[in-house]
């Protein structure tokens, strides 16, 4: 599978299993946004619109905002070939629900 097809699954694998909703969506966006404020720095701005991406995935079920964050598309997608989920290993042992 070429990053996009791992994206893709991996982020509907994550959905599926740890459903979000549209306020949890927005909650990490505003989280993101946050941290931008507080630290101006490109990493900063691609997981804004990595987010915001989630969000109008949401909303449209389309990745296309998301893509833009591409360096945030590719760590998701190297973590899901890495060991089948999309967070860090840290983060699925503290938040994720795995079937
Ligand atoms: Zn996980």
């Amino acid at each position: 599978m070429n990053t996009i097809q791992l994206y893709r699954v991996g982020m509907a694998k994550s959905d599926r299993e740890n459903p979000p909703t549209l306020k949890s969506r927005y909650s990490e966006f505003k989280d993101e946004l946050q941290e931008l404020v507080e630290d101006k720095n490109v990493d900063e701005l691609i997981d804004v619109i990595h987010t915001l991406g989630r969000l109008v995935h949401y909303v449209t079920g389309s990745h296309i905002i998301s893509y833009l964050a591409w360096p945030t598309v590719k760590k998701h997608a190297m973590r899901y070939k890495d060991h089948g989920c999309i967070r860090s290993k840290r983060n699925c042992k503290a938040h994720c629900k795995h079937d």
